[in-house]
């Protein structure tokens, strides 16, 4: 196993394209919007008992960003 082996396609690929894609339903989309994806934990009186902030951003749809729970950067 060469760990060197689809090195340079990846990297150009990587270098070259932004994120044009969303990164939660993968959906292509022009208009993307940078969010931090939010778990919510719901206590007893269906009130968000724990909120979960994920710290690495994520570029969703503006779909996505409307239905599910995530914080706008
Ligand atoms: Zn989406």
């Amino acid at each position: 196993m060469y760990p060197w082996r689809g090195w340079p396609v990846q990297s150009a690929r990587t270098m070259a394209a932004p994120v044009t894609e969303c990164e939660n339903c993968g959906h292509s989309d022009a208009e993307l919007v940078e969010v931090q994806r939010v778990y919510l934990h719901p206590g007893d009186d269906d009130r968000p008992d724990r909120v979960d902030v994920v710290e690495v951003p994520e570029w969703w749809c503006v779909s996505c960003v409307t239905q599910y729970p995530c914080r706008p950067r």
